[in-house]
């Protein structure tokens, strides 16, 4: 069977995993890649449902075991990657599978499966709804804050790369105008 994958990145905040989580209620043929990291768990993360959590060693020595699709540095010394297992078991279930990565990790993504990929950038209104968006989830410090958003002007940079740029102003708009690519992606 062909192989489906459909991939999400945008600067931290723009609110990709909001997204993502509404669409993965609607698309049963969905199946989301869990990433492993090295961060810590944020309250209410589960290990094996939102991340692998894996420490700063085990991640370092599942990298040179070659076990990763790919991985990054998001922040410093902090850690994401895709692990090979986590393709095989989703295309093992015959689903689509749903990335959730960075810029860098998307584009990666995007030239392994080629056309078997959606690309999908997700656009913050502003900078400063960004800036606003991830203070008001109130799960970041203020370093972290500033972290994440000193990459983002870069990662903005790149969304003429993806297939698709969504602006996430309004959810239910933005929402239904990504299922919309989705569906055609899926049947075309
Ligand atoms: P990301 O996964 O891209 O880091 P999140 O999905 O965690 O972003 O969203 C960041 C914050 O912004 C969350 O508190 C979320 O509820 C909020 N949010 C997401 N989309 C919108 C929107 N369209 N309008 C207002 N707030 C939003
Ligand atoms: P957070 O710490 O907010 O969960 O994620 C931080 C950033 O890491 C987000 O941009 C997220 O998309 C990215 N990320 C999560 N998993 C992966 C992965 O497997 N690979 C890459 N390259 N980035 C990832």
């Amino acid at each position: 069977m062909k192989r489906k994958a459909i991939l999400f990145s945008a600067p931290s905040g723009s609110g990709k995993t909001t997204i993502i989580k509404q669409l993965m209620r609607y698309f049963d043929c969905f199946e989301f890649s869990i990433s492993a990291t090295s961060r810590q768990p944020r309250t209410g993360e589960r290990d094996g449902i939102d991340y692998y959590f894996l420490s700063p060693d085990t991640f370092d020595a599942r990298v040179k075991n070659d076990e990763f699709l790919e991985w990054e540095e998001v922040y410093a010394n902090t850690r994401y990657g895709t692990l090979k297992s986590e393709i095989d078991r989703i295309c093992g279930n015959g689903k689509v599978i749903v990335f959730d990565v960075d810029v860098n990790g998307g584009l990666n993504i995007k030239r392994f499966f080629g056309d078997d990929a959606l690309a999908i950038f997700v656009m913050p209104p502003s900078i400063e709804v960004l800036e606003q968006r991830l203070r008001g989830r109130g799960t970041e410090s203020e370093e972290s804050i500033m972290k994440r958003l000193g990459r983002s002007a870069k990662e903005l940079e790149e969304s003429t790369k993806f297939d698709v740029t969504i602006v996430n102003d309004d959810l239910t708009r933005a929402v239904d105008e990504t299922r919309e690519k989705i569906e055609q992606f899926l049947t075309r």
